[in-house]
């Protein structure tokens, strides 16, 4: 058989990727007709692809890669923890040094009384750790019955079959039988697609109290937690009104529920301050987190509960656990990659540099006659298509076509930009010079301006 390596050339490896590699969310045969994109190298903001173009990176991967591409610190502390302990389990009261040094720096950094961490291999697998710890937690308090968890519509919590039905995604939904039982799902705060002639505060609250009227629908008795995003990622960086989530917590408090905050892409500074419910207010019970935590180097999540969840945990064995919780590789590179955060004030750089120069450029795309509307917090932004007949147009064409013509103009300019229906995402390494961020969205205002064309 041929040696696979970077060497061959791109179209043969598209052949064998086609023929023998299943992708995530994609239309597989997609591939046989036009091959993958491949990507060789990266290194800072910037990959290379196997025809040898240098493209920006403005999803940091997939939502991860905060600290930017090629710290040899992360290599060099992945290769020694290799050699001094590659595995070993944090099962039946064993335990090891990497896993403790990052549960204890999680729980320095986490808000309020969040000190005790839970370790996975993702964030799909924390939130399934969630669903069984809630429900866990309310069983040892007598309470068996409040098993309902609560979430919104286009939410995304993962991929598994409880993160995935805790997410509230329609085409997820459509296949493989989900949601499992007990799940609940309530409409989003999305103002801009669902907001009709209300305000945006009024809007906010009238989509939190769609969780007080669920809970009372339900039965106290049997609802143990809400989830949410503090900012939808993956539904299309869906921004909040400012009066959700102070309505959202007021509900959860009244009515003595959990509060889970998923933060998974908003943790670690992508919205300016080390977690999203610092940006929003939120005081959330269980924090879920992953991706920002080791920049995506190495795989690994966590839930991070708050002192009274664990403390009643604590009470009974709990019948839970995964053969790469705490893996020591993965720690160690966490642990490292949160000392290059504070060492070089990744956060601060976020909210006083390049989170302030984004917003300037991006919200100057709203003069694009493309664009409809344009939202950012930190350094995580969306725009919405419009076809131009009024601020919240709708394309006469399948929602996402004309998403899907700018990201493929995107992908022509070099830029990376994601399309979630007809809204366009970003979400760069936290990084990111402004020189940078320039460069990235002029790229993107050249495919703009060429989806445009096409599109008349
Ligand atoms: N939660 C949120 C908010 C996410 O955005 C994601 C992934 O995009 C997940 C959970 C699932 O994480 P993973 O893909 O690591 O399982």
């Amino acid at each position: 058989m041929t040696k696979i390596t970077n060497h061959l050339p791109t179209a043969e490896l598209q052949a064998i990727d086609a023929a023998h590699h299943m992708h995530p969310f994609s239309q597989n045969d997609g591939f046989q007709r036009k091959g993958a994109r491949i990507i060789t190298r990266a290194d800072g903001v910037m990959l290379t692809d196997s025809d040898g173009e240098s493209i920006i990176d403005g999803m940091a991967g997939l939502w991860c890669v905060n600290i930017g591409y090629g710290r040899k610190e992360l290599a060099d502390v992945a290769a020694r923890q290799m050699q001094e302990l590659p595995y070993y389990n944090t099962f039946f009261q064993t335990s090891h040094v990497p896993a403790i040094a990052l549960a204890a720096r999680i729980a320095e950094l986490a808000p309020g009384d969040l000190n005790h961490v839970f370790f996975a291999g993702s964030g799909s697998e924390a939130n399934d750790t969630n669903i069984r710890m809630v429900r866990h937690y309310w069983a040892l308090k007598g309470k068996p019955e409040k098993s309902v968890i609560i979430s919104r519509k286009n939410g995304y919590h993962g991929s598994s079959m409880g993160s995935g039905s805790l997410g509230g995604m329609a085409p997820m939904h459509a296949q493989g039988g989900m949601p499992i039982p007990d799940i609940a799902h309530i409409d989003q705060p999305y103002w801009y697609g669902e907001g009709g002639d209300m305000t945006p505060e009024d809007f906010g609250l009238a989509r939190a109290r769609q969780l007080e009227a669920k809970i009372l629908e339900i039965g106290v008795d049997r609802v143990a937690a809400f989830i949410g995003e503090p900012v939808q990622g993956a539904g299309g960086v869906i921004i909040p009104p400012s009066t959700y989530w102070p309505e959202i917590q007021r509900i959860c408090d009244h009515y003595g529920i959990l509060l889970i905050a998923d933060e998974v892409i908003t943790g670690f500074g992508r919205t300016g301050q080390w977690f999203g419910s610092q940006t929003y207010g939120i005081r959330p019970h269980i924090m879920t987190i992953a991706k920002g935590l080791s920049s995506g180097y190495a795989p690994i999540g966590a839930s991070v509960v708050c002192d009274e969840v664990a403390a009643t945990i604590a009470q009974d064995e709990f019948n839970h656990g995964y053969t790469y919780s705490g893996h020591p590789v993965a720690a160690a590179v966490a642990l490292e990659n949160l000392r290059i955060m504070e060492e070089e004030g990744v956060v601060d750089h976020v909210r006083d540099v390049a989170g302030p120069h984004l917003a300037k450029r991006w919200h100057a795309l709203a003069d694009h006659p493309l664009v409809g509307e344009t939202s950012l917090i930190g350094m995580m932004g969306s725009l919405a298509l419009t076809p131009g007949t009024g601020a919240r147009g709708r394309f006469a064409a399948a929602p996402g076509t004309a998403g899907f013509i700018v990201r493929e103009r995107c992908f022509a300019n070099n830029v990376i930009v994601r399309h979630v229906y007809d809204r366009m995402v970003v979400s760069p390494p936290l990084v990111m010079t402004p020189d940078q961020i320039d460069m990235m969205i002029d790229r993107l205002t050249t495919a703009l301006d060429e989806a445009h064309a096409q599109m008349r």
